[in-house]
């Protein structure tokens, strides 16, 4: 098979076939945890103190690629890349179509030719994506070093199931940024097997251990029809232990997946006509919540937002996918955003994009009716210069010990 990396004309370029060993234990003070350490209970700062690297950290990764995106002439300045390190998952959540267990995971010359392209091309957050990204941790750990070295934000959404305590200590010592803990239900369920009680123990490590290395965790939870009190469990949840929580609206797949998805008939989780009502009850329940100053990704106007498109009445959005934001599948091809990740369309590969703006916008003219995809969604809400300024000279009056707040 053609290697999608290889460049008009066939010659390879001179990348290594490998990413550097990390030292580990950079800190090894870190790892060491007082007797007891798990099982007291946690007791979450009033308020947290973020230290120079942190900030600096969130500046690299947001602001300057942001800035840069503004200033520099062409419509391609990646802000935020996600990287396929992985299409296989350890579960099957009815709803989801993204994974594929026949699809081998990412070489190492693939993640570090791709960590290399998008830092040239000024990107500054690199969030990993499956499947399940921990089904080869030795793997991540690499990546995740390799990018934090770079100057990434580093992000990582995992299921949980595989966060042994080793893992979140050889990950944070290599520099990751966030947590983005995927959690659907307290208890499994049969379509929802992403859940908190199987994955306590790794979750209150990870949720102590958080200030002592720097990084942040939140939930991220699908609001599907069979989970709207579980929603509210885990808002209280993320509150009780002063983590962020961030929610998506369960959609059906916007492209038609193919014969591996498994679950497009009957399926437990869409929301549908009769569960709108209800689904509009918990936003505004979220959004009373919001209020009262519990953390999450979204603001109130993006929830309010997130219900009109529930309505059917939701506005044209501004999608900034294939400008902005891109995702790298597995193989080192391109595309614009997850819904589009089973697309034949020819995005390039790293090192060679081939988005063009016309086409982005004319099929966007279709696609964004349909799709409500919280990434992208989030991402156009924020890139607005008078929301920028206005939350960089907000965190400046409060010493930039807000990090995490949203925009609003
Ligand atoms: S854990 Fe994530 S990738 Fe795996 S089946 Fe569930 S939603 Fe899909
Ligand atoms: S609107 Fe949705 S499907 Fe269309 S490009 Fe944006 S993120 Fe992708």
């Amino acid at each position: 098979m053609l290697n999608p990396l290889t460049p008009p004309g066939g010659a390879t370029p001179d990348v290594p076939a490998t990413l550097p060993a990390p030292d580990f234990p950079r800190y090894p003070d870190r790892l060491v945890d007082p007797p007891g350490f798990l099982d007291e209970p946690h007791v979450p700062p009033a308020h947290r103190h973020w230290g120079v690297p942190a900030i600096l950290r969130v500046m690299r990764g947001w602001l300057v690629p942001y800035l840069r995106s503004r200033v520099l002439p062409g419509d391609f300045h990646p802000i935020i890349a996600y990287l396929f390190t992985e299409y296989k998952c350890n579960l099957d959540c009815h709803y989801c179509w993204a994974y594929d267990n026949r699809v081998k995971g990412m070489t190492e010359e693939v993640a570090r030719r791709s960590i290399d392209w998008l830092s040239e091309n000024g990107a500054g957050v690199l969030a990993l994506m499956g499947g399940e990204p921990l089904l080869r941790p030795d793997f991540v750990h690499k990546v995740v070093d390799y990018a934090a070295r770079k100057g990434f934000f580093v992000y990582l959404p995992t299921n949980g199931r595989l966060l042994r305590t080793d893992v979140i200590d050889r990950l944070a010592d290599a520099g990751l940024a966030t947590v983005n803990l995927a959690v659907d239900s307290v208890d499994v369920k049969p379509s929802l097997p992403k859940a908190l009680a199987p994955i306590r123990r790794q979750f209150d490590y990870l949720v102590k251990k958080q200030y002592r290395y720097g990084y942040t965790v939140f939930f991220n939870t699908n609001i599907c029809r069979n989970n709207l009190d579980d929603v509210r469990q885990l808002t209280e949840i993320a509150h009780d232990n002063g983590i962020a929580i961030d929610y998506h609206i369960n959609e059906a797949p916007l492209v038609e997946p193919d014969e591996h998805f498994r679950h497009r008939e009957n399926n437990a989780t869409y929301i549908e006509a009769q569960d709108r009502p209800y689904v509009a009850e918990l936003i505004d329940w979220i959004i009373e919540r919001n209020r009262a100053g519990y953390r999450m990704v979204e603001s109130v106007t993006r929830l309010t937002e997130m219900k009109q498109f529930l309505s059917g009445h939701g506005e044209p959005w501004h999608c900034r996918a294939g400008l902005n934001s891109l995702i790298v599948r597995v193989d080192g091809t391109l595309a614009p955003c997850f819904p589009m990740y089973s697309v034949a369309h020819d995005w390039g590969t790293v090192g060679n994009q081939r988005f063009d703006a016309s086409q982005l916008a004319e099929m966007k003219h279709t696609c964004e009716r349909g799709c409500f995809s919280t990434l992208n969604s989030v991402l156009a809400f924020c890139y607005d210069d008078a929301r920028v300024i206005r939350y960089f000279l907000q965190s400046a009056r409060h010493g930039f010990q807000r990090l995490g707040a949203s925009l609003d």
